[in-house]
């Protein structure tokens, strides 16, 4: 399997989705908002995705398509297992393979990440423009914000390089609580999550 990473290369498409009502583009995405995307929205980032990997010769398969769909209108980060789930509500016959190898090739775009603090897979949050950034991830529900700070990102590459390793992966993944989530912790009297 090709090794590329599309995280450099910048699309034709200009970035009218990634399911923000406006505002706060540049930088976090997803951010107090992880209600579902709308389908309309979904919709339009499919269409988006569908040009981006036709430009890049790939095609986004129905398959492929319906499990990025998924991703992006729960808009958080989501077991491979829910996903089959959701699958075989529309294709009975979906066997684990189909959704890890659409997942891959998703992931081999950059369309999606792979959320390795709880073993799940989100959208990315700009859909075509995948220069990924750092991400927070609630570590109770899976809401993702995605940010980028070049001073954060170029310190963090520095000191990394420093100690003589190269990054591997295409974003830091930090451990979080949302703000639903620490609302809901400390409505319930139970200890603020470290
Ligand atoms: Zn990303
Ligand atoms: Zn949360």
């Amino acid at each position: 399997m090709p090794n590329a990473t599309p995280s450099h290369s910048k699309p034709a498409v200009e970035p009218s989705v990634a399911g923000t009502a406006g505002g706060e583009h540049a930088h976090a995405h997803h951010h107090d908002d992880a209600s579902p995307l709308s389908p309309a929205a979904v919709e339009a980032a499919l269409e988006l995705a569908d040009a981006y990997c036709s430009e890049r010769g790939e095609r986004l398969t129905p398959i492929r398509r319906k499990v990025f769909g998924l991703l992006l209108a729960s808009n958080r980060a989501t077991k491979a297992y829910t996903l089959l789930d959701e699958m075989r509500k529309v294709h009975a016959g979906s066997a684990p393979p189909t959704v890890y190898r659409a997942l891959d090739f998703l992931l081999e775009m950059g369309l999606v990440h792979k959320i390795e603090s709880i073993n799940a897979f989100a959208a990315c949050h700009d859909v075509t423009h995948c220069r990924h950034g750092l991400l927070v991830v609630c570590q109770h529900c899976g809401k993702i914000a995605e940010f980028h700070d070049d001073a954060i990102e170029r310190a963090l590459a520095e000191s990394i390089a420093r100690v003589g390793y190269a990054i591997a992966g295409d974003a830091a993944e930090i451990k979080g609580v949302c703000a639903a989530c620490q609302a809901r912790a400390a409505a319930n009297g139970e200890a603020p999550t470290r």
